[in-house]
């Protein structure tokens, strides 16, 4: 008997979990055409295990899932190792047209909005932070020790994303224990969440191969640093002209980037049920974690949710093309593609209601008094999930970007969430998620 190499039909899907189906890989030209099977009711699953008791779907009803030939990625395994391949799918009806749950599709929506009302398109990237989960003591934060210890898994990981075509910029030893970072290169539009997939995927093959496994999941000790996703955005227009950038405003901010960054800051709340969406995730989030300690803009300041980053006056560098936003109040438990479309429309909403550009933060949020804080917007993201998914349910305008059914969807998967975990200790909680992500 000889084993036959199979290719993935994958979707990431609302908690974030990449469920599919494969077939042998002499099939996938033909695959590609027609797809595989879905089952609505997949959507209702809960990242726990079971279907989420409020499942809008039930037992009837068949999709596709359409793969995504710019989403191919096949990772060469060791003699006798079977390769990782994969294709990232859109989830349509039998006739081909999208679903209206599919979060591909509700990114693609956002991105045409972006482009239809205000004239520009999306450059993003997601950074992310993830934990090898080992039982050795571990090296100092960000030394050359951990990054040592840490091969030949790092090094593989590197070589495994380039080739997938993530383009990882560095390998960072992280502050938390066997705690690593990659950034990768920015990518327009859809494809940037599409990298967030494939990146966590080959992260946890090439520690799987090692017999290691890799979390992702926010928080692995209540009481210790978390593993954020921090998302860098940045605007260009039809020519490619960067949209964010002005010498003469604060901070190099212009006054539409002000705007975009003012719609995230107002509606910080109901994003954070989309972008920090688990029951561990609002623990994350809380101040001197260096995560977003608070919804604010900043400049080169790691404890406020909106951060711009420093603009490098090395090499001849331009900093018009550098000029970005950095969300960092988001999570591995979030699907990218709701949460980086979810981020986009609140910036729409600032463009639209010509918000003004918030005040930039110059220090610690947690040192403001009460007027200091009222002045510079400072407020706080809800301290729980449950809180959390309240402020979207408050929120119309976010809540009016999902269509009833996927809202449906959504909130009865996510509220399955805490409450399966709303009798456990905190450390149980971390300790479930980080089997999952
Ligand atoms: N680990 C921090 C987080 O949870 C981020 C630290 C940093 O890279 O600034 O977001
Ligand atoms: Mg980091």
């Amino acid at each position: 008997m000889s084993a036959t190499e199979l290719v993935a039909f994958v979707c990431c899907d609302l908690g974030s979990i990449v469920r599919g189906r494969s077939f042998p890989t002499s099939e996938l030209g033909r695959r590609l055409e027609t797809g595989v099977g879905w089952v609505p009711a997949n959507h209702s699953l809960t990242p726990l295990g079971p279907l989420a008791a409020h499942d809008p779907f039930g037992s009837t009803g068949d999709l596709r899932l359409l793969g995504d030939s710019d989403t191919h990625v096949r990772v060469e395994g060791e003699p006798g190792e079977m390769p990782l391949e994969f294709v990232l799918c859109d989830i349509a009806d039998t006739d081909g047209r999208a679903w209206e749950c599919c979060p591909r599709q509700f990114l693609r929506d956002a991105l045409a909005e972006l482009e239809g009302e205000l004239g520009l398109r999306l450059v993003a990237s997601f950074e992310h932070e993830f934990q090898l989960m080992l039982d050795e003591p571990p090296a100092p934060p960000f030394s050359l020790e951990a990054q040592r210890a840490g091969e030949p898994f790092a090094a593989e990981a590197i070589g495994a994303l380039i080739e997938a075509g993530v383009q990882p910029e560095l390998m960072m030893p992280e502050f938390a224990d066997h705690q690593f970072e990659i950034p990768v290169e920015p990518a327009e539009g859809i494809a940037a969440a599409d990298r967030s997939i494939v990146l966590r995927e080959v992260v946890r093959e090439v520690a799987r191969r090692h017999g290691i496994r890799a979390s992702f999941a926010p928080l692995l000790d209540p009481s210790g640093p978390g593993n954020g996703v921090h998302i860098h955005l940045s605007l260009i227009d039809a020519d490619g002209r960067p949209a964010l950038y002005d010498a003469a405003r604060p901070a190099c901010l212009s006054e539409l980037g002000g705007r975009f960054a003012a719609g995230i800051l107002l509606h910080a709340g109901a994003l954070s049920a989309i972008t920090a969406p688990s029951p561990p995730s609002a623990s994350r989030l809380a101040p001197h974690r260096w995560s977003a300690g608070a919804v604010c803009l900043a400049r080169q300041n790691r404890e406020a949710l909106l951060r711009i980053p420093p603009l490098l006056g090395l090499a001849d560098a331009e900093p018009a093309p550098q000029m970005r936003l950095e969300y960092r109040a988001a999570d591995a438990t979030a699907n990218p593609h709701l949460a980086l479309a979810a981020i986009v429309r609140a910036g729409i909403d600032g463009v639209r209601s010509e918000l003004p550009q918030p005040p930039i933060l110059d220090r610690d949020p947690s040192q403001l008094d009460a007027a200091e804080a009222a002045h510079y917007g400072v407020g706080a993201l809800p301290s729980s999930l449950e809180e959390a998914l309240q402020a979207l349910a408050l929120n119309d305008t976010v809540r009016g970007w999902f269509s009833p059914l996927l809202y449906e969807a959504y909130s009865g998967l996510k509220r399955a969430e805490f409450e399966a975990m709303a009798a456990l200790h905190p450390s149980d909680v971390c300790t479930r998620y980080a089997a999952v992500y």
